[in-house]
């Protein structure tokens, strides 16, 4: 039966970093239709399969309506030993063991975010957790995303900044796609990156990847690569400009300078690794010369590249020449398999090398992209400061300036921040603390760490560090029951997507905003509210300077009068929204304090448009002007003015200084140059052998969202892949007796799981690897993955280890 809606409210998709702009049809208060909003810049009217059912995650039979306190810790591990409760006992019960393990030992203590909370939640939680328990134990999920981005963007530009926007896929001459399967991870992308080409014959696509994918079947060339040889690919490629002198000169002069770094950095994979002298030198960078940086890329030839990679040397360079052809715009875009490296700083560092050396680098369609896996890793996990190590608009916790300027927004006296000064625990380091028994209360939010972390026997109760979690408290907020609220002593029920009003912060930097449109089921509540009751308590009887903290902190939300968050939630994410807008506009603020320093810390390179203009505007990419009384979006950043023809385009001459750095500032690195690195070639750390044959991969299909926990709950996506494959080179799977729709074995040092085997899947992995996806529960593909991962960006490797197969 069709009904027709009463209204369409503008909203945002919550199941990828694009961000679609997504219409909701409502009825008599309920979610009765979905549509793409043409509106939205960022998508165009286009949604993709997961997009085009969104509104349905909404009504799982199974939703999480009432708060549950275990009583049984013997049936942790199963949704058994729960019983329902009241909200005042589930949240008196959680703030006192906060607090209790707080009072013992505030390392103890640990929250778990992600880059699916809204912005607000996100910036919430950072105010909970930083100001007002002091502690910087508390990172996001992104930290497996896009970790390794960030730390790209900080070694080479000091700003956690793009250059570009999906713009650039209108623009460019030549796609090369790093370790991005686009067309299931990134459809509307991939789609608007497909319709350039097919209107431009000569538009030239390179797929850069360890297995073919769909996104391999429309490339131009595809370059199959050996697992973490990309290292080898990329300065193959810088080698060949400089020996061939196809570099551009002028630019490499005028922006750029050099840098090498710590080598032999060795490999995460024990547990005190962090410690080593290793870990911590793995930020060690110095400034070499131009000489210096051609004479150590110069052992990467191309036959070198060749052997290292099994790429012929051909390929790698028709693609060099494409760089150094001055007439091509060349967009480089990648996601998960340059992030989820055990290198990935490192690589990141040598896709923007290339970019440099060229100067094909924030002009349209040339340009590094960084593709963001989650709705809101940008906006909440980077933007707000949810890592271990942040503070709001790019701060970080080690520097006395930041921490400075965030008390003066957060009217805190001076230096009480200052216990704030070393970085907490990143994600892996907290899990592993909570596996051995040292975190002892937990708090995740919007992710599912017990089925999508590495190495998960660690927590599984399958491995000494199992106990850890079983003698724990652990409190988790979710929408359907997971392999996390399993381990819970607590389950908090959460509203999600539009029973609450949020934002998400996309790829691109567009900020978009998304209202409410129906009410949640049952009792479930809105994760801000529950964050602000926590606080309430928590916070109870403590003071900041002669005020009572929780006033301090969050009193300008509170209702005093209902002894409750102000109720209109439209009311509750403006007021913080102001007050996070006052990191991004110091030039707005009455305090010249504030003016000046954000001045200094250059933190209106994320000018933000006030609340309001981002529903008038279906969404924002900052940082936003304010032209002629327009609020007006930037794509192409740190450059100067109008840049071209065509191109209404603001860029950052308040934040640079116009006239010395003519058309393009990078205003925040050091002398307003970036580094290109010399990062050499590393092997994984577990390799195949004998014993252990296989590579194995993992990673995402188009129908389902992460762990599957929502898309799974839609019938139309679960009927469409109900199970994961493991898909297997069909020679691969002859000479061990395995046919399509056998079930197989997939056994690694760490564990073993069972799951149905394909020789055709979507993807054709070359012989010797494997590939299986980690949406579905049942199989838990992360028993057996590594958790090593980047010293510097601490981001684990989800996409390469060594296993065997087995015929079940
Ligand atoms: Fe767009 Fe991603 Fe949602 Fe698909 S899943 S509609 S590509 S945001």
């Amino acid at each position: 039966e069709s009904v027709e809606p009463d209204e369409w409210k503008s909203t945002v998709c919550r199941f990828c970093g694009t961000g679609c702009g997504v219409l909701v049809g409502v009825k008599d208060g309920k979610v009765v239709a979905t549509k793409g909003d043409p509106d939205n810049r960022s998508s165009r009217g286009l949604n993709c399969i997961k997009g085009f059912y969104v509104g349905k995650i909404l009504f799982g039979k199974d939703r999480l309506t009432k708060p549950l306190i275990r009583e049984d810790k013997s049936k942790k591990g199963t949704m058994e030993g729960f019983r329902e409760a009241t909200w005042e006992e589930a949240l008196d019960l959680v703030a006192s063991k906060l607090k209790e393990n707080y009072d013992k030992d505030p390392k103890s203590i640990a929250f778990w975010g992600s880059g699916q909370q809204t912005i607000m939640e996100g910036y919430a939680s950072v105010k909970l957790w930083k100001a007002g328990l002091l502690s910087n134990n508390i990172d996001p999920n992104a930290r497996l995303c896009m970790a390794s981005a960030v730390t790209g963007f900080m070694t080479t530009f000091q700003s956690d900044e793009p250059m570009g926007s999906y713009r650039d896929l209108d623009e460019a001459d030549v796609f090369v796609t790093w370790g991005a399967n686009m067309a299931e991870m990134h459809p509307v992308l991939y789609s608007r990156l497909t319709a350039h080409k097919l209107s431009n014959p000569d538009v030239k696509h390179y797929d850069i990847t360890t297995r073919r994918s769909r996104t391999s079947e429309t490339a131009d060339v595809v370059m199959e690569f050996r697992p973490q040889s990309d290292l080898a690919i990329a300065n193959a490629i810088a080698n060949y400009l400089i020996v061939n002198q196809k570099f551009d000169q002028q630019f490499v002069n005028e922006h750029v300078k050099f840098k090498a770094g710590t080598e032999n950095l060795g490999h995460s994979v024990n547990d005190d690794y962090d410690s080593t002298e290793v870990g911590m030198a793995a930020d060690k960078a110095w400034e070499i010369s131009f000489d210096e940086f051609k004479e150590k890329v110069s052992e990467y030839t191309l036959e070198k590249a060749e052997e290292i990679s099994g790429v012929p040397a051909a390929d790698i360079e028709a693609l060099a020449k494409e760089f150094a052809d001055p007439n091509k715009k060349i967009m480089s875009l990648w996601t998960m398999g340059m992030n989820q490296h055990t290198r990935g700083t490192w690589i990141n560092n040598l896709v923007y090398n290339l970019h440099l050396l060229t100067g094909k680098i924030s002009k349209p369609g040339n340009g590094p992209f960084s593709l963001t896996g989650q709705p809101s890793a940008c906006g909440t996990a980077r933007e707000v400061g949810v890592f271990s190590h942040r503070l709001p608009a790019d701060l970080v916790v080690a520097n006395p300036e930041h921490r400075r300027y965030s008390e003066l927004i957060w009217n805190l006296p001076k230096g009480y921040l200052d216990p704030l000064e070393q970085p907490g625990y990143h994600t892996i380091k907290m899990f592993r603390e909570l596996g051995k028994g040292n975190v002892k209360f937990l708090w995740s939010m919007s992710n599912n760490w017990g089925q999508t972390l590495p190495k998960l026997n660690r927590f599984r109760g399958n491995d000494e560090d199992g106990k850890g979690v079983k003698d724990g408290f652990i409190v988790v907020s979710e929408v359907y029951p997971t392999r996390s609220t399993e381990l819970a002593d607590v389950v908090f029920p959460a509203a999600m997507w539009v029973e609450r009003e949020g934002q998400f912060g996309n790829a691109e930097r567009r900020t978009s905003v998304f209202e409410k449109c129906t009410e949640p089921p049952g009792e479930a509540k809105w994760d801000l509210w529950v964050i602000v009751q926590i606080a309430k308590r928590v916070l109870a009887g403590k003071k900041i300077g002669d005020q009572p903290a929780f006033d301090v902190l969050f009193g300008s939300i509170w209702d005093s009068a209902n002894n409750d968050l102000i109720s209109d939630q439209h009311e509750v994410n403006k007021i913080l929204w102001d007050e996070y807008r006052a990191f991004t506009n110091p030039h707005e603020s009455d305090n010249p304090e504030i003016q000046e320093l954000g001045k200094k810390l250059k933190t209106k390179a994320k000018q933000m448009a006030p609340y309001e203009e981002y529903f008038k505007q279906h969404g924002i990419c900052w940082p936003v002007r304010n032209v002629n009384g327009e609020w007006v979006e930037t794509n192409w950043r740190y450059v100067h003015g109008k840049q071209e023809e065509g191109f209404d385009q603001y860029g950052v001459e308040e934040l640079g200084e116009v006239g010395k750095y003519q058309d393009i500032d990078f205003y925040k690195s050091e002398d307003h140059r970036p580094s290109v690195f010399f990062r050499p070639f590393e092997d994984a750390p577990e390799i195949p052998d004998q014993e252990y044959p296989f590579w194995l991969c993992t990673g995402r299909v188009l129908e389902h969202w992460h762990s599957g926990s929502m898309t799974r709950r839609v019938p139309e996506l679960h009927r469409a892949v109900p199970e994961a494959l493991c898909e297997i080179h069909p020679e691969d799977a002859e000479a061990m007796g395995i046919k399509t729709g056998d079930m197989v074995k997939v056994i690694s040092r760490r564990g073993e799981v069972e799951v149905k085997a394909t020789t055709k899947g979507r993807g054709n992995p070359p012989k010797g690897l494997v590939y299986v996806p980690f949406f579905a529960e049942e199989t838990l593909i992360n028993l057996v993955t590594l958790d090593a991962y980047c010293p510097i960006s601490k981001q684990p490797d989800y996409k390469k280890c060594a296993v065997k197969i087995m015929k079940a």
